[in-house]
């Protein structure tokens, strides 16, 4: 129903909101360094990369150097087998018949220890088989009696593992093998027969005629074709070949050599030009495994040594990329990403410092703008207030002459007298209400007023709040009505909300001229809120913020003095502020207005520790009036005594202890001034009064004086202020309330 929004929020003091600069940079205080970070690390990455590129060309140029270098160290090798090979046919070119001795010095002397993977030069003769008995015989008469062509083979032609050399123990176990009958060396045998050029067999497995190197081995061979006769067609070089020289090479001794100690490429060997998984001839590397962040390279090479072909790939190894490219590359990242991060935060403490910078700038200016209004409000404040109070002092001097004028005359008319004495007392009420209006407005402002909270039963509250108002509502033709729920508990001082209330129900009453006025309550979460209905003249939605300020009242209202001081809502704001609960207005101008106020449940207390007024009894006992005032002193006596107390006047702490000495028991009640002549105050009346008497007094002060200090020390002695001008009623009020 009520409309906190245009109401609670546009009230004074309400919390405002952060400029929208602020806003922006709160919000960019979180944005910015997010794109920062972003952004460094895309340029982090972009070095990155730009360093990975760097690295790989330099590692690719140095990769293809690599296989440059192995490429050549290959042919060189293969050329010299060949160079080995033909040199040892050369023997066989001058000689029909080579004998073992000379083979041997001929092979010493080419000394194929200084060709690295090479284990041996050999020669296959091929026997005819009608030559077989008689080349058997022949070589065993040379020292190998048990020297045999093996296997022992059919009738057709064989050939036989004559020479090696160097001799190795193995040799007698192979002399005289042909091996020509295995497959693994006849397809190589038949090409160099048929070519008349080298060729290559395949992996050999066996043990070989040396046998202190069983290896995987090769054998290269060049054929020797028969002095003197044609080898210019096939059928020329097949007629006419006589055997094969060959070279026993071991391909890891060869690839080891060329690859050395750094293992971090792997050779693969093909037989041909292709690259197919049969013409593989093997693989050359010591694997390792990993990761790479670079990437691998590969490359293909062409080698021909003698008419015959090998493809050559070779593959980097993810060791391939040093340890210093890898570092490199992880000091780039990791600096990268640290340098990325710390620009992230340097960006936000940046930014975090400029917010607080321009927080405390605008802190600063609402508070200057805000002490400016206050400093604005306040003189307004006296200028409206002094004008307030002038103008009944000024009907009191005109009317307090218009007596002394008439003091002269001989005889006063008794109705005359009478009509100045009410519209003395019509001038006295009105500055009495003002002065108690800012005298309460200075005590909420002192912050002097104590609340003291507790749980206050809403139907109890709201029923003295129609006996109060039904009355006077009623006189003015509005209807007036109370809506108490039962059983709610509202957590509040009850003086202080019961005058918050009756103000608002006041000006609900003083700004609606017909209709009527509603009172409710309604429970909201764990709060209550109170509201205030009438069809009233409304207030314009500018208007609404206003209100709320001393002495503000709308423009064009008749503004009558007893109707209405402009401090009303002031101190509703205030008293609410410090109940700890909120005020909120909605309004249609013409129609009517809601006021609300909100304030905290509390649960129903199990047993009311409240006394209804009337069971009280009043006191009889003496009052001891101190004042160093004759005329406040005097008209005191008077009342009191009236009113049929026993009363004692003095002026000093001499003659107020003296006093009380003679009261004794009887004292019930000190009624005293707080300022005294010699700087004695009213407190210490009290205290010398109930140090005299050893007991404690019932004492209330009465003083003109409104600071804070003087509030203060009253309350700390736990003792009640009234504020002159004090009306009987409230006097009397407050002597029923003595026990
Ligand atoms: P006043 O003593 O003049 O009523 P208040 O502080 O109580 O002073 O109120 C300030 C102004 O707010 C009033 O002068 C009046 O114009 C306006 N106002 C307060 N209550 C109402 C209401 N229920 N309906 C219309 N106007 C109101």
């Amino acid at each position: 129903m009520v409309d906190t929004s245009s109401s609670s929020s546009s009230l004074p003091g309400a919390v405002k909101a952060q400029p929208p600069a602020i806003r922006r940079l709160r919000f960019f205080s979180y944005l910015l360094p997010c794109v920062v970070l972003g952004l460094a690390l895309a340029a982090a990455w972009y070095f990155w990369e730009r360093e990975r590129q760097e690295i790989e060309q330099a590692l690719q140029v140095e990769f293809d150097a690599r296989v440059r270098e192995t490429t050549s160290l290959f042919r060189e090798r293969m050329l010299a087998y060949e160079q080995a090979l033909r040199a040892t046919h050369g023997l066989f070119a001058t000689s029909d018949r080579v004998q073992r001795g000379d083979f041997q010095s001929f092979v010493a002397n080419l000394r194929i220890q200084n060709h690295p993977g090479l284990q041996g030069m050999g020669f296959a003769l091929i026997v005819p088989p009608d030559e077989r008995e008689r080349h058997i015989a022949a070589v065993r008469s040379q020292g190998f009696p048990a020297y045999t062509v093996q296997p022992p083979g059919d009738s057709g032609a064989s050939t036989s593992a004559l020479y090696f050399e160097p001799t190795g123990s193995s040799f007698l176990s192979t002399l005289g093998t042909d091996y020509f009958a295995e497959p693994s060396r006849r397809p190589a045998m038949e090409a160099a027969r048929d070519s008349g050029g080298i060729a290559v067999s395949n992996k050999v497995k066996l043990p070989e005629e040396d046998a202190a190197q069983v290896q995987a081995g090769y054998r290269m061979y060049l054929p020797v074709y028969k002095n003197g006769k044609p080898q210019g067609t096939l059928a020329d070089r097949r007629a006419n070949i006589v055997g094969w020289i060959y070279a026993a090479f071991s391909m890891d001794g060869l690839m080891d050599n060329i690859l050395g100690e750094r293992a971090n490429i792997t050779v693969e060997v093909y037989d041909g030009a292709g690259q197919d998984e049969d013409q593989l001839i093997d693989t050359y590397s010591d694997r390792v495994g990993g990761e790479s962040a670079v990437k691998l390279f590969y490359a293909t090479q062409q080698v021909e040594v003698g008419g015959y072909g090998w493809t050559l790939t070779a593959r980097s190894l993810p060791n391939f990329t040093t340890a210093i490219a890898i570092s490199k590359l992880q000091l780039v990242a990791r600096l990268g990403a640290a340098a990325s991060v710390m620009l992230a935060l340097l960006t936000w403490v940046l930014l975090r410092r400029r917010l607080r910078a321009l927080s405390a700038a605008e802190n600063l200016r609402s508070a200057k703008e805000h002490a400016e209004a206050a400093s604005r409000a306040k003189s307004q404040f006296l200028a409206v207030a002094s004008h307030d109070l002038r103008q009944p002092i000024q009907a009191l001097s005109l009317f307090v002459a218009t007596l002394q004028a008439m003091a002269g005359r001989a005889q006063v008319p008794g109705t005359e007298v009478s009509h100045i004495a009410q519209r003395l007392q019509l001038a006295l009420n009105g500055l009495g209400r003002l002065l108690n209006g800012l005298f309460d407005l200075s005590r909420l402002d002192s912050g002097t007023v104590e609340v003291a909270r507790r749980p206050v039963e809403v139907a109890q509250l709201l029923a003295e709040l129609n006996n109060a108002f039904a009355g006077p509502a009623g006189a003015k033709g509005l209807g007036f009505k109370v809506f108490a729920p039962r059983g709610h508990w509202v957590d509040t001082d009850p003086l202080v909300f019961a005058r918050v209330l009756s103000n608002l129900v006041a000006n609900a009453v003083r700004y609606t001229e017909q209709g009527r006025i509603l009172v409710g309550c309604r429970p909201r979460g764990h709060m209550l809120e109170f509201q205030v209905f009438d069809t009233g003249i409304g207030i314009a939605d500018e208007e609404r913020a206003r209100i709320f300020g001393e002495f503000y009242q709308v423009p064009n209202v008749a503004r009558e003095r007893e109707h209405g001081l402009g401090l009303g809502l002031a101190i509703v704001l205030r008293s609410v502020r410090l109940l700890g609960g909120q005020v909120g207005v909605r309004s249609t101008p013409g129609k009517g207005s809601v006021f609300s106020v909100t304030l905290p449940r509390a649960a129903a207390p199990e047993l009311a520790t409240t006394v209804p007024a009337e069971l009280r009894e009043q006191f009889t006992g003496s009052v001891l009036v101190v004042d160093d005032d004759p005329v406040v002193r005097e008209s005191m006596q008077r009342l009191l005594a009236e009113w049929g107390h026993p009363v004692r006047v003095a002026s000093t702490l001499g003659e107020a202890i003296n006093a009380a000495a003679d009261l004794a028991d009887s004292l019930a009640l000190v009624l005293t001034d707080y300022h005294l002549g010699n700087g004695v105050t009213g407190t210490e009346i009290v205290e010398a009064v109930e140090r005299r008497l050893g007991r404690q007094v019932s004492a209330v002060i009465i003083t003109g004086d409104t600071s804070p200090e003087t509030v203060a020390d009253a309350a700390r002695n736990g003792l009640r202020l009234l504020y002159k001008p004090v009306e009987p009623r409230v006097l009397a009020a407050l002597m029923k309330s003595i026990q």
